[in-house]
């Protein structure tokens, strides 16, 4: 691999498992210390942390909800203990909580909208904070610091039956390019990656079944499920000075699936 990221430390949220969990394996393998939050799932947290060290990294396991500010602020100033302090953050802890829309619980909306909206908010705002508070390092990077926030394609694709989940990712979208144009002027570089369908448990429903997968290819022109690595080393390029002037993008990660497929028959 790499190693565009050495002597930087890389927060990524939800961490455990799936897209994260690729993610902090991927910035690791670019050099970079990494923090690994997860909330309810040790295991998968341990495994990658203990993947990061078999391969001579350096990883640090930290509890806590995102949703929670004084949670997302221990985070911080553990990370900062641990490892002087953070020049990368990938907010990616998301859920969905699927209903119809007239039967969409009060609680089902707030309960995604606090995490996948909210927590981004924290965690950004946090980020923002101890980049400013450190300031420069022109050997480590151009920028002072990076964020990510992890959007989907359904930033731009309405979704029946996951309005909460759309959106909250609407809103990441308008977050990021709202910070974006407000800390640029500190050369804190801030974007989005929005992945089509990438095979994690969030969405094991559309390719467990050999018929879920061949009805998901009809939504993906390039006719293959992602996997979460491709999203990783996405994230990690994104992440180095060779992306140094990309800022305030969404840099979609899906196979076309954004291309209004079904039309490709169309003619
Ligand atoms: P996943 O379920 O494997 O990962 C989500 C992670 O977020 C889990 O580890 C979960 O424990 C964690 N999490 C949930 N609530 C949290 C909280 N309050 N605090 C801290 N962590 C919390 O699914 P994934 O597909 O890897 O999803 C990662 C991100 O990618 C999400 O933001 C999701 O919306 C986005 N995404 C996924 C896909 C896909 O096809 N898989 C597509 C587009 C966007």
């Amino acid at each position: 691999p790499n190693q565009r990221l050495v002597g930087q430390t890389a927060i990524v949220t939800g961490a455990s498992s799936g897209i994260g969990k690729a993610t902090a394996i991927a910035l690791a393998s670019e050099g970079a210390s990494v923090v690994i939050n997860y909330i309810g799932n040790p295991a998968g947290a341990e495994e990658a942390a203990s993947l990061i060290q078999e391969n001579g990294g350096q990883a640090l396991l930290a509890q806590a909800d995102v949703s929670k500010e004084d949670q997302v602020q221990r985070m911080f100033a553990d990370a900062v203990d641990a490892f002087g302090t953070v020049d990368i953050l990938v907010a990616n802890a998301g859920l969905q909580k699927d209903a119809k829309f007239i039967d969409m619980t009060l609680k089902d909306w707030q309960f995604v909208l606090d995490v996948n909206l909210t927590g981004q908010f924290l965690c950004a705002r946090e980020a923002a904070r101890e980049f400013l508070r450190r300031g420069t390092r022109p050997d480590v990077s151009q920028s002072i610091g990076k964020i990510i926030c992890m959007s989907s394609v359904h930033e731009i694709i309405p979704w029946a039956g996951h309005s909460n989940y759309a959106a909250s990712k609407g809103g990441v979208m308008l977050l990021m390019k709202s910070i974006a144009q407000e800390l640029g002027g500190y050369k804190i570089r801030v974007n989005s990656v929005a992945p089509g369908a990438i095979r994690t448990p969030i969405n094991r429903g559309a390719w467990e079944t050999p018929q879920a997968l061949s009805s998901l290819m009809r939504l993906i022109p390039y006719k293959r499920i992602g996997e979460t690595s491709d999203i990783g080393s996405t994230v990690a390029w994104l992440c180095s000075d060779e992306a140094d002037y990309i800022h305030g993008h969404t840099l979609v990660v899906d196979g076309g699936m954004t291309l209004y497929p079904g039309f490709e028959d169309n003619g």
